[in-house]
């Protein structure tokens, strides 16, 4: 990366060597400040753990419960060496945070996986102003324009009508953490929900941290065939059904909502219906926030990072990309 700036790329990930941790290290280190607790960014083996609380709530649950860690709340700062290190609310899922890395009065602002829609579960995706903006970038291509949530749900309750009225199940695969409480919160008051033992396990979690999240019924073997067609399920994958007696007789229309539903429908994991929803910022939203942090350099990771990085320059701005 460009500059002796506040956080340089290791064969461990982000590094600040002034305030000696990492941000979502992919090997094992001392000291590592975590994003969200999907699985790609927070990873087992590590000394120690800050982040969000309600991130370490996951990190306890998904990685160990023996593991050390310091739960920190949004705009808390905590010091590490002479470097401040805070935490903003990022809008990807529950607990996701941007990363604001302050020293000597230059300010770095990691965002790692973030979204400007509203989502049930996730703080607002909180506007940050630094010199250096580190930005996801996985949906960056102007074709990723994502509809409104009001949209997406019309159009699943539209697809589990027609799949009822024909005697048939209605599944949609998703993330157990994350997209799968999101569309909890939007579809609940709809149409009664039943979800996979691992989005189950997820739900519980996060009402451990004291949020609620709406109660659904458990796909299980006992599970009547009635149950399966009235209702609709949020399934990890195509084997929470597969040994299901009842989803063997009446039939699974399996579908899945992804960002990447807008590029290739029906293609992906060989789903049938897709629905347009995504965890990340699409290309209107990501220049937006790029825009809001007035960052004199732009570092663009994960996903279309050349592609963002060559508009970024066209447009005047400095940018370069990161291969983490
Ligand atoms: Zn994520």
């Amino acid at each position: 990366m460009a500059s002796s700036g506040l956080l340089t790329l290791t064969d461990r990930g982000l590094f600040c060597e002034r305030g000696n941790f990492y941000i979502d290290p992919v090997r094992s280190v001392e000291r590592a400040v975590i994003t969200h607790a999907h699985s790609d960014h927070a990873r087992p083996g590590m000394r120690h753990y800050l982040a969000h609380r309600h991130t370490v709530r996951l990190l306890l649950h998904r990685i160990s419960r023996s593991i050390s860690t310091q739960s920190v709340e949004y705009g808390e700062v905590v010091k590490m060496n002479d470097v401040s290190v805070s935490l903003f609310p990022a809008g990807h899922m529950i607990g996701s945070s941007q990363v604001r890395v302050e020293a000597g009065g230059e300010v770095w602002v990691v965002s790692g996986d973030y979204k400007r829609q509203p989502d049930p579960y996730a703080a607002p995706f909180h506007p940050l102003r630094c010199d250096t903006f580190i930005t996801e970038s996985t949906f960056g291509l102007p074709i990723y324009h994502w509809p409104s949530d009001d949209e997406v749900v019309a159009a699943i309750l539209r697809w589990h009508r027609a799949n009822t009225a024909c005697g048939v199940a209605s599944a949609v695969q998703v993330y157990s953490l994350g997209k799968a409480q999101r569309l909890i919160g939007l579809l609940a008051h709809h149409v009664p929900l039943t979800v996979s033992p691992g989005i189950h396990a997820a739900n519980e979690c996060i009402r451990a941290s004291g949020i609620s999240v709406a109660e659904t019924s458990i796909l299980s073997h006992s599970i009547s065939q009635e149950t399966l067609i009235r209702g609709l399920i949020l399934a990890s994958g195509a084997r929470d059904l597969q040994d299901l007696p009842a989803a063997r007789s009446v039939g699974v229309d399996m579908a899945f909502a992804s960002g990447w539903t807008a590029t290739e429908p029906g293609r992906r994991r060989n789903a049938g219906a897709g629905f347009v929803m995504s965890d990340h910022v699409d290309w209107d939203d990501l220049h937006k926030a790029i825009s809001e942090t007035e960052a004199e350099h732009i570092v663009v990771t994960h996903g279309f990072a050349s592609e963002v990085v060559q508009y970024l320059r066209e447009q005047g701005r400095s940018a370069e990309v990161l291969a983490i």
